[in-house]
């Protein structure tokens, strides 16, 4: 297979989810494989996303457990949190997964180079650190995002905040904290915090959190924030950030002022093109940076294609991994196949979680008109001991017409678990039928899902 007009049959840009698969992939069909990765071997996902964030998640909610055991007879002395000692043991396992990823590509036959590869023309690379050059017959862009912040000029004194990133440095629990946005990283790391003990602010632009999920879910996970104890503030932006004797004073566009020990921005993510050289090599990128891409990764120049959230599709690890492995099967295995990215599950770890699968009420109602709704909201019975008065919120989206399911969308403890299982019933088009013939597993929240009967009808009708 491998071409001795170029080093390598395929060179893969970044280490992250997606590129490490592809590599991988395409070095055990036989393909001599390169990678090159400017940080970390694993990517935002297991360097400084999902996989730390969720140690976060898991930490933050130990406080309110300990909290409520009382409730089951338990009683707890003194309690105390030591965040520094929390941070060790977290970094010690992401360097633990990171060794695995990096284990994993040379066991493979990998090349793998912790340099930064920019292009030079549309089949050769140059390896930043080290200068070298590098030829390959095909490219695969897999170089990720980075968290955006605005300029000095649209924010002056935003070189005060921390990003994403910068969340996972802090040594120290903050006593305030101010968060832009409305995103998942957002309300993620409000009730993460929040439960930390930490006091925390969120200043959104719009009115309800999470624009793009289901209008329920989002009110669901807004006023969840207020009850978990986050001042929400909202039709505000940042118009300013002081550094002052006591810490960071945070100026809204409402005028209000708050102060602050910590400023965190979460307003989005920006692909990791800058300075890649896609020009040199002819790659068309979008606007914003994305690389531009078809149904099966291909960008515009025909030896290169781009996988994972630097083209801007759905910045979720999975699809990276599945794009990823897609594009290896396709152009190494002999066996072609496309990411479908219709139904992708998806979680935010609010507290409680957020899981939910396929379209939204208002989604489905504009794209199919008659829609039947099912939906309830209870006290879950883990609860009803402990005095917790959180709430757990399920709904069903069902076309009227064939009865299919369109969308299910949960608010509570485990709704990111239920989901990814009945991501398979409507992946495979179950209709209500199905849902309502499958025997309730008891006693569990999830039997709700296959327990609702009765249409819900909007009040006066
Ligand atoms: P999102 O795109 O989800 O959210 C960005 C937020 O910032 C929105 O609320 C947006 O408001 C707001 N915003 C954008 N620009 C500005 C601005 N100039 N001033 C003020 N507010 C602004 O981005 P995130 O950074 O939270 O996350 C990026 C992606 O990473 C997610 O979309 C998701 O795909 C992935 N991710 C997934 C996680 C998971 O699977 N659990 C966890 C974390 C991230 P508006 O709503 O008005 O546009």
């Amino acid at each position: 297979m491998t071409d001795a007009a170029y080093d390598y049959d395929l060179f893969v840009i970044g280490g992250g989810s997606g590129g490490v698969r592809a590599g991988r992939i395409a070095a055990q069909a036989g393909a001599k494989v390169g990678l090159a990765e400017e940080y970390r071997m694993g990517g935002t996902c297991v360097v400084r996303g999902c996989v730390p964030k969720k140690f976060m998640v898991y930490s933050s909610k130990y406080g309110k457990d300990i909290e409520l055991s009382a409730g089951y007879g338990w009683s707890v002395g003194d309690v105390s949190y030591d965040h520094e000692k929390f941070m060790v043991g977290l970094h010690a396992e992401v360097d633990r997964l990171s060794a695995i990823y990096d284990r994993n590509l040379k066991n493979a036959g990998v090349d793998v180079f912790d340099d930064r590869a920019e292009f030079v023309d549309k089949h050769t690379l140059r390896l930043k650190k080290s200068g070298k050059t590098i030829t390959a017959k095909k490219i695969l862009i897999a170089v990720g995002g980075r968290p955006w912040l605005p300029s000095a000029e649209e924010l002056p004194g935003v070189e005060h905040v921390i990003d994403s990133n910068g969340v996972f440095e802090l040594t120290e629990l903050p006593k305030r904290m101010v968060i832009a946005g409305g995103g998942y990283i957002a309300v993620e790391f409000a009730h993460v915090f929040a439960g930390l003990g930490t006091e925390v602010c969120l200043v959104y632009r719009g009115d309800t959190v999470l624009r793009g999920f289901d209008d329920e879910i989002r009110l669901a996970v807004h006023e969840g924030l207020k009850e978990a104890g986050v001042r929400v503030v909202t039709k505000c932006v940042f118009n300013s950030i002081e550094k002052t004797d006591a810490g960071l004073t945070v100026t809204l566009s409402s005028g209000t002022e708050i102060e602050t020990d910590v400023v965190l921005m979460a307003v989005g993510r920006r692909a990791n093109t800058d300075d890649l050289g896609c020009d040199k090599a002819g790659v068309k990128l979008a606007g914003n940076g994305d690389v531009i891409v078809d149904e099966w990764s291909r960008t515009n120049v025909e030896n290169i294609w781009a996988v994972g959230d630097v083209t801007g599709r759905v910045a979720l690890t999975p699809v990276a991994i599945r794009e990823g492995h897609a594009f290896a099967d396709t152009e190494f295995g002999g066996k072609p196949w496309k990411m479908d990215h219709a139904n992708i599950p998806t979680a935010v770890f609010t507290q409680p979680e957020v899981g939910t699968v396929g379209i939204s009420e208002a989604e489905a109602r504009k794209t199919y008109g008659e829609i039947d709704i099912y939906k309830t909201k209870f006290r879950p019975m883990k609860n009803m001991l402990n005095g917790d008065q959180t709430r757990t919120f399920m709904k069903l989206v069902v076309r009227a017409s064939d009865q299919r399911v369109l969308g299910v969308h949960v608010v509570g403890d485990d709704a990111a678990e239920m989901i990814q299982t009945a991501a398979i019933a409507v992946k495979m088009g179950a209709t209500k039928q199905h849902f309502d013939q499958t025997c309730a597993l008891h006693p569990s929240a999830a039997e709700e899902l296959v327990t609702m009967r009765t249409k819900w009808v909007p009040e006066g009708v």
